[in-house]
């Protein structure tokens, strides 16, 4: 292994690093010059050369890389990752012990104190994702941890460290006895079918587990729903079971038909009884106000970006618009679930967009609930940054 380097930080960062903050800012350094080899430990010292921090140099989309103790004499060795990890498996028990749920994040990234390295759970596989070529050259603790204390069927890892930070392409396989895929995993009782080795994403967003549960207890019974940006549908098989009337899923990509019709077999539902639209969302909107379709209850999840033949969506300067859309479609005290995972702007400018988009229109509505990523998705309450999902289950009024 690379020896440790000292890094010099400006006095602002010494600052925010000293507090807590755990991201290590690329401008901040004094001394980049030392930063060559991925992986290396860091010893981050203020402009005076007084102990901060220990860290390590991995690149990402945002920083360079990510402290991991605050005390000097610790050595970030196997021993350290293997508390780490097993601080986090006995935060997740109650999620281990639970039958209805099979599947959730075991190890968050900062959160659990090692950024850059996020672990989920598949009923018995685990999910390991690797955020820099500076956190995958130090796996080797990762993985002698799990052979000792975790039992696995098999590990399976997504490398998202190209040079936009996007996931590399392979054959995802680490060690085990391999999975048979699709397996199906249970979150409160609902199922899902998941493919651990099928590229970057596995069928279901853990980070969404809560809202899908809100959904199919309080929100969709007797509902005509809409769920745009379906993906593989699973806000559709929450409000289904949840007694909605019917849902319409509407996704751009090919493979949301086959994967949505998948979600809805593997919990009984018939698919034939659903709507399921390969198509762009926009285009969806229009064609909802020209037939005046209208929904009790409209689902909003996009990606932070999207880009179709004839549209460019961005959540940070467009989310009013999309509302707006939804708005003209949604039932008088029908449900909105506006939802976003876009790091850049928290929850207050959030909110302002909603206000901004019901003010445009001339319509009124009512907050009935926030939230933000569930519990197992660990984050530092001091640095809300990394806690990117925000969602607002919203009234409209008139
Ligand atoms: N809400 C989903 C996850 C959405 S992922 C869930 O909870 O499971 C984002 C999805 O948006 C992708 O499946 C992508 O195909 C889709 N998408 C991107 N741009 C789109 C557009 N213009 N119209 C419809 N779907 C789009």
């Amino acid at each position: 292994m690379a020896k440790t380097i000292d890094v010099q930080v400006n006095a602002k960062h010494s600052a925010e690093l000293k507090k807590g903050y755990p991201l290590i800012l690329k401008d901040a350094i004094l001394n980049p010059a030392v930063l060559v080899k991925e992986g290396s430990l860091l010893r981050l010292v203020d402009k005076d050369r007084r102990f901060i921090a220990k860290g390590y140099y991995g690149v990402q989309n945002k920083g360079i890389g990510w402290v991991l103790t605050r005390k000097e004499d610790e050595e970030i060795d196997f021993d350290f990752f293997e508390s780490k990890i097993q601080a986090a498996l006995a935060r997740r028990e109650a999620l281990f012990a639970d039958p209805d749920t099979t599947a959730f994040r075991v190890f968050n990234g900062e959160g659990d104190g090692i950024g850059g390295l996020t672990i989920d759970y598949f009923a018995g596989y685990y999910m390991v994702s690797w955020y820099s070529e500076g956190i995958y050259s130090l796996k080797h603790h990762v993985y002698g941890v799990f052979d000792k204390i975790v039992d696995y069927k098999a590990i399976y890892e997504k490398k998202r460290f190209d040079t936009q930070g996007q996931y590399i392409e392979q054959d995802d396989f680490v060690k085990g006895e391999p999975g048979d895929f699709p397996i199906i995993i249970k979150e409160n009782g609902m199922q899902f079918a998941v493919d651990l080795n099928d590229g970057a994403m596995t069928g279901i967003f853990l980070d969404q587990r809560d809202v899908r549960k809100a959904i199919r207890d309080h929100y969709a019974e007797g509902k005509h729903v809409l769920n745009t940006f379906s993906y593989t549908g699973a806000f559709s098989v929450a409000a289904t079971l949840g007694g909605a009337i019917k849902t319409t899923s509407v996704d751009l990509a090919k493979r949301s038909l086959p994967k949505t019709i998948e979600q809805f077999s593997v919990n009984g539902i018939d698919y034939e009884q659903q709507d399921i639209k390969v198509m762009d969302v926009f285009e969806y909107f229009r064609y909802a106000k020209r037939h005046e379709l209208k929904f009790d209850l409209v689902i909003l999840d996009p990606p932070s970006f999207a880009r179709s033949k004839k549209y460019t969506f961005s959540t940070a300067k467009d989310y009013p618009d999309l509302l707006m859309d939804a708005i003209a479609i949604t039932e008088k005290n029908g449900i909105i679930v506006a939802s976003t995972n876009n790091s850049s702007f928290g929850m207050k400018k959030f909110k302002s967009f909603i206000e901004k988009a019901f003010t445009d229109a001339g319509s009124k509505y009512k907050i009935l609930e926030e939230s933000s990523l569930p519990k197992d998705f660990r984050t530092n309450r001091d640095f809300p940054e990394f806690n990117y999902l925000k969602v607002v289950i919203l009234k409209k009024l008139k």
